[in-house]
């Protein structure tokens, strides 16, 4: 065995393969793979193949998207058969609200190029003549989708590997691996040690095994996956004899389960409410092609579902039935990119659809280590959009939930139950007396809504399909049901606007204490955060400005608020989603020689956000601080007090107000709730949540990440121009960035305004056309209360992008006109702000 290689990659599945693969076709051929037993042993031999082309994340569906076109590429580069049979995908739906999700799907594929059809009900029986239509509203079909071999693609994905000079070492266990103090890393194995630059790890259901030797707590559990495969039927084999084509998969996803054809028999895989996780300490030492017993029982609900619609399938004995361990993370998507606070370790776990994965995150993951950055926007999958709150238990209760939910309708508004309240803010119980509906972020509770006191959903209102997966609402016990989830406007629509009207009328405030915070300071951070971020950093003491970090190519990897609190002391605020994305970022960028320290505020200071017109009275209420517009201009903070409490109040919000971002150590953070709330009490004080800050936002043409800007566009595309400063010596990405101009920006982000909306607003993703021509997407969208007007941010071709051009916005499949209107529709003078 080599001692030394450039990469060394553990785990032989087809997700470990795969990265070899991309690995040595990118040049990268000193690379090797450790594989404990032989190929496929995990979880791949026995995955029953599906490649579901379906997906509403961004990330997923490009990965996914290049897998189902570059499997079969394969087979002519290394003469193996990889099974493919590209029998096509149909998805049915029972209920409006699956139908308007596959409208707004349709959106999304479009978008990333993948091709769905909209079937009729008589259309399904055509191609699925086995199939009982009856309660079918319709349903979507993927011509480019079906099944694979896994044993087999692997077996081809390690030949195309070694063909490219890659080495691949069985039977030998990864032991440990441990890091040298310039940087190498050294795996050590059962047949001696290799030094090398990078690791991967795609160690399937040892995920967690392999953290451990590193130190790093990997959120991922397995659940337990089962499908049944029967004996053969009479029709499959009177239409093989015939020589029809395969019915193809098909998916009845309001009862849980897909179905397929299996050497003349039938393949039912459903997904159980109850399916329990499983290696919580990972698999024994000895774990090979291992099964659990099967527990059909579980599977009774979803067998009779299968039956009624597809009749045939009750008709035959099961001839084998599988139950596996499928690798789960708290959200159900897989976790491909950088470990935290490690360089040079990554990681491709967590895959519960790893055979349709393997592909696109072999292909990404490989492009992110030889070049240093994917080509696709990544975040979706990043291993570090889940923090170090996500312990065993959480992780126990989030996986079996994204299991059980892999089928729900995926509503843009649903706040799933699982492991909640988590992480509560000193001003949770406040927030739930005045109505807070909450939702969660980075197992943040925050207040997205208040309800008016006593209100309540009834059945009625919620309406709540005939179906296995009738879920339309948050389910907890003891708690009333106050929002019904919709891809249209819904219940909580006029309370959001009645929070927007209060805010921009009188005053309102805010839990925003999510926030990720820290602090940069010592002799070398001005100098290091001015070469790092975008903007120039603010020089003089109570200064805040916005400022951004770039990919190599130019493209937005991350926003800070960066304020300057003391000399030679910065104070940072970013997403609180990605906290650990963006303070890694920080940590991995700091100087060696201990001129730049940083230090982790989260958890320590709370954030509560003041806003309106009345803001600034009820604030001079409490302090001594002069606030007028001489002495504490926009975009400036200063230390004060509020009544007892020592904050740093900076005059920035997110919503196009008058108003402060009151930042406090998070164990006062009662004391100064009580006291605006009581300062407010004249001024009609109310609370205001995350959708009213997000349509006020929208209505000042705020950009997010990932939405708006991501490393797919580069900073200029997303119109960040003020806040880049061409006259300091350089930036992070600068060099990227201006190539990126100079060659031509492809995307332009406009305001748009949406015409004849009347229940339906566009949310992100929606195809914008001119004529038969894609021209755009939205990124985000909304009813902008204060202007009275449903509008969308959207990146145009920038030949369309001109005030005026007349477009056309396809939501929920229905075509909108929408038209290119100046960016900040509401207040663009930035009175309000700086009132
Ligand atoms: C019943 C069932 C049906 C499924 N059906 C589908 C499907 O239709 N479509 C789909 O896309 N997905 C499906 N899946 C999921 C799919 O099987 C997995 O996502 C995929 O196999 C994951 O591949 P992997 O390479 O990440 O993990 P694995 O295949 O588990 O590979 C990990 C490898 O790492 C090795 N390893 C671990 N630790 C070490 C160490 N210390 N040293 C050396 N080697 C080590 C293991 O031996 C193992 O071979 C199904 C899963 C189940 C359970």
């Amino acid at each position: 065995m080599k001692s030394t290689a450039r990469v060394v990659v553990i785990g032989g599945g087809v997700v470990g393969v795969s990265t070899l693969y991309h690995l040595a076709k990118m040049g990268w051929s000193d690379c090797v793979l450790i594989e404990r037993k032989e190929l496929t042993s995990g979880s791949t031999w026995h995955a029953a193949g599906l490649l579901p082309l379906f997906n509403l994340s961004y990330s997923v569906g490009k990965l996914h998207q290049y897998s189902v076109d570059f499997y079969p590429s394969l087979e002519a580069e290394t003469e193996l058969n990889v099974g493919f049979s590209n029998v096509s995908n149909i998805r049915l739906a029972r209920t409006e609200d699956r139908f308007d999700e596959y409208k707004y799907y349709a959106g999304v594929a479009k978008t990333i190029g993948v091709e769905v059809n909209f079937l009729t009900p008589d259309q399904v029986r055509e191609v699925w003549p086995l199939c009982n239509v009856d309660g079918i509203i319709g349903a979507i079909q993927h011509p480019a989708d079906g099944y694979i071999q896994p044993a087999d693609l692997t077996q081809a994905l390690a030949k195309g590997a070694r063909q490219r000079g890659a080495t691949i070492e069985r039977n030998t266990t990864v032991t440990g691996i441990t890091q040298k103090t310039n940087g190498e890393w050294v795996v050590h194995t059962d047949k001696g040690d290799i030094t090398c630059e990078h690791v991967v790890s795609a160690t399937g259901n040892f995920a967690r095994q392999t953290g451990r030797m590193v130190g790093l707590d990997i959120p991922v559990i397995p659940v337990e996956h089962q499908y049944i495969v029967t004996d053969q039927h009479p029709a499959i084999m009177e239409r093989r004899a015939q020589g029809l084509p395969e019915m193809g998969v098909l998916r009845e996803s309001d009862s849980s389960w897909y179905m397929r054809e299996e050497a003349g028999g039938l393949l039912l895989g459903p997904y159980e409410i109850g399916a329990p996780a499983c290696y919580v300490d990972g698999p024994a030492a000895n774990s090979e092609y291992e099964l659990f017993p099967d527990a059909l029982d579980r599977l009774m609900p979803y067998i009779e579902t299968a039956i009624a619609r597809v009749p045939a399938f009750g008709e035959v004995g099961v001839k084998k039935v599988y139950n596996g361990a499928i690798a789960y993370t708290p959200d159900g998507s897989p976790i491909v990119g950088p470990a935290w606070d490690k360089k040079n370790f990554w990681l491709n776990e967590g895959h519960s659809f790893g055979i349709t994965a393997a592909g696109g995150a072999g292909w990404q993951l490989a492009h992110w280590i030889v070049e240093g950055e994917p080509s696709v926007d990544m975040m979706g999958v990043d291993p570090r959009r889940f923090g170090e709150y996500a312990g065993e238990g959480y992780l126990i209760e989030k996986n079996e939930e994204a299991y059980a939910k892999v089928f729900t309708v995926h509503y843009p508004d649903e706040e799933r139950e699982g492991a909640r309240p988590l992480r509560q803010t000193p001003c949770y119980s406040r927030m739930k007396d005045l109505g807070a509906v909450f939702g969660s972020v980075f197992g943040w509770e925050r207040p997205n809504w208040f309800a008016p006191q006593g209100y309540e959903l009834l059945d009625a209102d919620l309406d709540r399909p005939d179906v296995l997966l009738n879920h339309n609402h948050p389910d907890v016990e003891g708690e009333p049901i106050r929002e019904k989830w919709s891809f249209r406007r819904s219940n909580y629509f006029e309370h959001v606007g009645n929070e927007c009207r209060h805010v921009t009328e009188k005053v309102g405030l805010q839990d925003m204490s999510a926030f990720a915070k820290c602090r940069i300071s010592g002799p070398g951070a001005e100098a290091w955060l001015d070469g790092l971020l975008t903007n120039a950093v603010p020089k003089k003491v109570g200064r805040v400005t916005l400022s951004y970090l770039l990919t190599s190519k130019g493209g937005v990897r991350a926003e800070f608020t960066v304020y300057k609190t003391a000399p030679q002391e910065y104070y940072l605020v970013s997403a609180g989603a990605y906290e650990r994305h963006d303070q890694d970022y920080l940590k991995k960028a700091l100087p060696t020689d201990g001129s730049v320290t940083f230090e982790r505020l989260t958890t320590s200071m709370g954030v509560l956000v003041l806003a309106g017109p009345r803001s600034r009275d009820v604030l001079a209420k409490l302090t001594r601080a002069d606030l007028s517009n001489e002495a504490f201009p926009w975009l400036t903070g200063q230390r004060i007090s509020i009544g007892a409490a020592p904050v740093d109040a900076l005059r920035v919000n997110f919503i196009g107000e008058l108003g402060w971002e009151i930042h406090h150590p998070i164990e006062m953070q009662n004391y100064i709730f009580d006291k605006l709330m009581e300062a407010g009490a004249e001024f009609d004080i109310k609370p205001f949540g995350i959708k009213a800050m997000t349509l006020m936002a929208l209505e000042k043409s705020y950009k997010l990440i990932p939405r708006e800007l991501s490393i797919e566009y580069n900073a200029y595309e997303s119109g960040l121009d003020r806040f880049i400063s061409l006259k300091k010596p350089g930036f992070h990405g600068k060099d990227g960035l201006l190539a990126g101009k100079e060659a031509g920006l492809n995307w332009q982000l406009v305001t748009m305004e949406v015409m004849d909306v009347t229940d339906a607003d566009a949310r992100g993703s929606e195809a914008i056309y001119l004529g038969d021509e894609l021209v755009g997407r939205a990124t985000s969208g909304g009813y902008g209360w204060r202007v009275g007007k449903s509008l969308a941010l959207a990146m145009l071709r920038p030949e369309h992008a001109a005030v005026g051009t007349e477009l056309e916005i396809s939501i929920l499949g229905r075509g909108h006109k929408a038209v290119v209107i100046p960016d900040s529709p509401f207040d663009p003078e930035n009175n309000a702000l700086r009132a």
